[in-house]
């Protein structure tokens, strides 16, 4: 195990000291050709071109790679184990699709990304139900259509699962979500397993025992492990490797009080990837050194704690989707307070990507086909709403940049078009796919008729 950590760490160091000043985490499906930015086997701008912006845009090719990274890992090193994608990130038929055919599982947090894998056929045996709040109507969808594991959250919803399992007679699996109080050093909003947090039963208060002993009273339920996420964007190995340890002590307490064996341990998602040169380049080994030492630490807690072999899984979300998502934006009006800041605006926004908007999050950006051009500028991207928020990237180093031409936001492809919106009545921009040579929808554009579809106007409020 420590050769595994200490390679780990090595590997890490190295791929730090080498990071180039340039930007761009490159990679066979994302580079520089001809002073142009290529996807694929297609140059953005001409994607842009094609299809219009904004635009989001999928690389499958590098999906399917981080998504064989981790279940090859999970495979060859430890066995009886599940990779789950976490569908947050980035939910859609065809990303469902995709995943269905790596054969690995998901997790969804609402009926809504239920429903668009059931949509898909996605197996509902490898399927996991997430949520602080989940919905009667949505706990009763999951029941009915057999989703493998509900994570529990709360004492209130023990119950509400099981009085819907019985009325649909069955005993449904459960995990619980515990919070092993581990502090990532992550933005506080994407920060989940402080003390001070909306999820989960604390394993320190002594609610997770609490909700062990509570949970095991149930007729139409089946605790089967426990999970914890401790936060998203995470690059410091020690919180994972902390958390492993405590969630072990936590097995081992359960066994030696009440001499209960858990079938599965989940340790959520959170592994970070690269958005500026900030952050390190890894490359799809890093992810694999990571899941390793994760699963050789695990391995090493169960053998000296005494504790039977959980079947693990994890939540990768953010590392699966990330950076295989590119925007493409057409730069418009170019607004320059002197001595102050440079604005580019474009044609997308907060409503396309609400990240900095929440929380400053930060991005590259490159001008697609001026890649071979010196950075001369620093200028800031805004978005077209009504809102002075309404920023994509800040201070950002690009070569002179003029109206009309195709930029690209790097990394977009975890937590955009999720957190998309119709925000100022701004259609959500449409997503194609690129694998190799083909390219296509897999989100049609959004037109205005789309966006009033639900709207009423009662005749009570019509004039006369
Ligand atoms: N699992 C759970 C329960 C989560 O809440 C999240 C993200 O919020 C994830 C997995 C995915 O995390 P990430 O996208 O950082 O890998």
């Amino acid at each position: 195990m420590l050769g595994t950590l200490m390679m780990f760490i090595v590997s890490q160091k190295k791929e730090e000291e080498a990071k180039p000043i340039s930007c761009m985490n490159k990679r066979n499906t994302l580079k520089e050709e001809n002073g142009r930015l290529k996807i694929g086997n297609y140059y953005a701008s001409d994607i842009a071109k094609k299809f219009g912006t904004p635009l989001y845009v999928l690389d499958v090719e590098h999906m399917e790679n981080m998504i064989n990274a981790y279940s090859h890992t999970m495979k060859t090193c430890y066995g009886e184990g599940e990779i789950l994608y976490a569908s947050k990130a980035l939910s859609s038929k065809a990303v469902y699709e995709i995943v269905k055919n790596q054969n690995i599982g998901i997790d969804v947090v609402s009926g809504g990304e239920l429903f668009t894998a059931k949509s898909v056929d996605f197996p509902m045996d490898k399927v996991y139900f997430h949520g602080n709040n989940k919905l009667i109507e949505e706990l009763e969808m999951a029941v009915q259509n057999n989703v493998k594991m509900i994570v529990c959250d709360s004492f209130a919803e023990m119950e509400k699962i099981d009085y819907i399992a019985k009325k649909n007679g069955i005993v449904q699996k459960i995990e619980l979500r515990v919070n092993p109080g581990v502090e990532a050093h992550t933005h506080e909003h994407i920060q989940t397993a402080r003390t001070d947090s909306k999820f989960g039963f604390g394993i320190s208060s002594g609610k997770a025992m609490e909700a062990v002993k509570e949970s095991l009273k149930f007729e139409n339920l089946h605790l089967s492990g426990i999970h914890c996420h401790i936060g998203s964007q995470i690059f410091e190995f020690e919180s994972f490797i902390i958390t492993v340890g405590k969630m072990t002590d936590f097995m081992k307490k359960v066994k030696d009080e009440l001499d209960y064996d858990f079938d599965e341990l989940n340790l959520g998602g959170g592994i970070g990837i690269y958005y500026t040169d900030e952050d390190a380049k890894f490359t799809l080994s890093h992810y694999e050194n990571f899941l390793m030492a994760v699963l050789s630490e695990v391995a090493k807690a169960i053998e000296e704690k005494g504790l039977k072999k959980p079947f693990v899984t994890i939540e990768p979300g953010r590392s699966v989707v990330g950076e295989a998502g590119v925007t493409l934006y057409t730069a418009g009006n170019i607004k320059d307070i002197e001595g102050v800041r440079k604005y580019v605006a474009v044609d997308g926004g907060m409503f396309d990507n609400p990240r900095f908007a929440l929380y400053e999050a930060k991005y590259e950006v490159v001008n697609c086909d001026k890649m071979a051009e010196t950075k001369t500028e620093v200028v800031t991207i805004a978005g077209k709403c009504c809102e002075s928020g309404d920023i994509i990237a800040k201070d950002v180093k690009i070569p002179m940049c003029q109206s009309g031409d195709i930029l690209a936001v790097l990394s977009t492809g975890a937590y955009n078009y999720s957190m998309a919106s119709n925000y100022n009545r701004n259609k959500i921009p449409a997503m194609v796919a690129v694998k190799n040579d083909n390219v296509g929808y897999i989100v049609s554009p959004q037109s205005y008729e789309d966006i009033a579809r639900n709207d009423k106007v009662p005749d009570f409020l019509k004039g006369e």
